[in-house]
C-alpha cells in the first residue's frame, strides 16, 4: 500500500562541530520519502521554486518516489538554517524562510485523494488540513510538527492534532505542546487532543511509543560517530510509516518493528551531511542494523526466584 507524504522539500544551510553545508539538499517531506521508499509506493505533496535543481531529487525518483505532486513555481525554495552544538540532540533555527511555502495550495491528485496511509510532515499546520480535508478515506494518518508551530499556529495545530491518528514529535517539543514536564504525563496530554498513538523521539536515546494502552521504548543505534542528525525525526518516520503501510495495519507488533525501522534509517542518516548517506544506502544494510539493534535489546527471563 502507498504512503502519501506532504511536506517541505527544502535547501538547508547547517553547521555542526564536525563542518558546515551551505544550500544542501534538505526538507521534511525530502528525508521521509528517502526512507519510506525502501518499503512502500511513495507519493511526495511539495513545492519549490525555480532556483531549484531537480535532478537533486532523481535518486528519489530512482527508488520508484512519485514526484508528481512536486509544484515548480516561480519564486525560492524554503530555506533553512540551522546549527548544533555538541548536544546533536537540539537543532538551533538560525532562520526559516518560507518562500514559495507561502502562498502554496496543494491540489491533490485523484490518486493522491485515494492514499491509504498519510503523513502530514512538518510544514505549516494550514497546509497539512488542506490536505487532510482532500484525501478521501485515509486508513491511518500521522502528523510531525516542531516548535515554531506550537509557537505560533496553536489553533491550526490543534486541529490537525483531532483529526489524525498518531503523532510523532520530539520529547522537547512533546512537552511544550502539553505544557507537562514529565514526558508520560505529556503523551497523556496529547492523548486527549486526538491521536491515540503517540511516538515521541529522544535523539540518541531511542524513541518511545505508546499504543494499544502500552509502552515500548527502541534505543538509538550507538554511532561513535553522528555527523549531521538534520532529518533523523524525518528519517525516522519515513521508515515507522512504510512499515504500517507496507504490512496495511498498525497493531502492536507492526508498530513495534516500524519504530525499530525508523531508528535504524534514522541511524544512517545522520552518518553524512543533508541526504548524501540516503543516496547510497542499500536495504541490505538495514536488514544487518536491524539484527543489531535485536541483540542490543534482547533479554532472558529473570530465573531468581
Ligand atoms: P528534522 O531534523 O527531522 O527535524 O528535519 C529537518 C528538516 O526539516 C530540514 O531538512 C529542514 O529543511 C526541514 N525544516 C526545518 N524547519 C522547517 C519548517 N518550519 N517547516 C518545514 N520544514 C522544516
Amino acid at each position: 500500500m502507498s504512503v502519501l507524504v506532504v511536506g517541505s522539500v527544502a535547501y538547508d544551510s547547517v553547521k555542526t562541530p564536525f563542518g558546515e553545508v551551505d544550500k544542501a539538499l534538505g526538507g521534511s517531506a525530502t528525508f521521509f520519502s528517502a526512507a519510506a521508499s525502501f518499503l512502500t509506493d511513495t507519493q511526495l505533496v511539495a513545492v519549490v521554486g525555480e532556483d531549484f535543481d531537480i535532478s537533486d531529487l532523481d535518486f528519489l525518483r530512482e527508488r520508484g518516489v512519485d514526484l508528481s505532486g512536486l509544484d515548480v513555481v516561480a519564486g525560492e525554495t524554503f530555506r533553512w538554517k540551522g546549527h548544533y552544538g555538541y548536544d546533536l540532540n537540539e537543532a538551533k533555527t538560525l532562520s526559516t524562510e518560507l518562500n514559495v511555502f507561502e502562498t502554496f495550495d496543494p491540489k491533490l491528485s485523484e490518486k493522491q485523494r485515494k492514499a491509504e496511509f498519510v503523513f502530514l510532515a512538518n510544514i505549516l499546520p494550514e497546509l497539512q488540513l488542506s490536505v487532510l480535508d482532500q484525501v478521501e478515506s485515509p486508513k491511518f494518518t500521522v502528523v510531525d510538527t516542531m516548535n515554531l508551530w506550537i509557537d505560533t499556529k496553536a489553533v491550526e495545530l490543534g486541529e490537525v492534532l483531532s483529526r489524525v491518528d498518531m503523532v510523532v514529535i520530539n520529547e522537547s517539543e512533546a512537552r511544550q505542546l502539553a505544557g507537562e514536564a514529565n514526558t508520560f504525563r505529556a503523551i497523556e496530554r496529547i492523548r486527549e487532543m486526538g491521536p491515540k498513538f503517540v511516538v515521541v523521539k529522544r535523539g540518541e536515546y531511542g524513541a518511545l511509543l505508546s499504543a494499544h494502552g502500552n509502552h515500548f521504548f527502541a534505543p538509538a543505534f550507538p554511532l561513535e560517530s553522528v555527523f549531521d542528525p538534520t532529518g533523523a525525526g524525518d528519517t525516522f518516520g519515513g521508515g515507522l510509516v512504510g512499515t504500517i503501510a507496507r504490512n496495511g495495519r498498525f497493531d502492536e507488533a507492526t508498530l513495534r518493528q516500524g519504530v525499530v525501522v525508523g531508528s535504524v534509517l534514522a541511524s544512517f542518516a545522520v552518518e553524512k551531511f543533508s541526504l548524501d548517506r540516503m543516496r547510497t544506502l542499500k536495504w541490505s544494510e538495514v536488514v544487518a542494523r536491524y539484527q543489531k539493534m535485536q541483540a542490543l535489546t534482547r533479554f532472558d527471563t529473570l530465573t531468581i526466584e
